[in-house]
């Protein structure tokens, strides 16, 4: 049996892909998607499906953990540069110990945490080291 509440129904596009607006005007990228463009407040925006791909700046090791949140410690987040142009905060997965910054990164679809209430499991995008690139 599948159950899927409404809110999160609704957000499915933004939550399980990277969706961004494109301003028709000026051509800046706002992630995530609004439809009102941030830089020259056009309201012809586009919406565009991101690569997903990008660089790895920086990150931080997160030894706290949130109640409800899976128990895998310590958590990364990192500051990721996507090929797109934007930057972002996102959380990473599959890191070594020894991650360097400007490490190239995908986008791939993780379990954030389970709901102890109704047991549904909320996922939500994570990135991780692409080797070989
Ligand atoms: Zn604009």
């Amino acid at each position: 049996m599948k159950i899927f509440p409404p809110q999160i129904w609704r957000n499915k596009e933004t939550m399980y892909r990277l969706i961004a607006g494109k301003c028709e005007k000026c051509g800046n990228i706002i992630f995530p998607y609004r439809d009102v463009c941030n830089k020259c407040g056009s309201t012809k925006i586009n919406k565009i499906k991101l690569s997903g791909r990008g660089t790895l700046l920086t990150y931080t090791t997160n030894y706290q953990q949130l109640p409800g949140l899976e128990k895998v410690t310590p958590t990364y987040i990192g500051l990721i540069r996507l090929d797109e142009g934007i930057e972002i905060v996102a959380p990473l997965t599959d890191i070594d110990e020894d991650l360097k910054d400007n490490t190239r990164v995908e986008a791939t679809i993780r379990r954030v945490k389970s709901d102890s209430n109704n047991g549904l499991i909320e996922y939500g995008i994570k990135f991780r080291p692409v080797e070989n690139e």
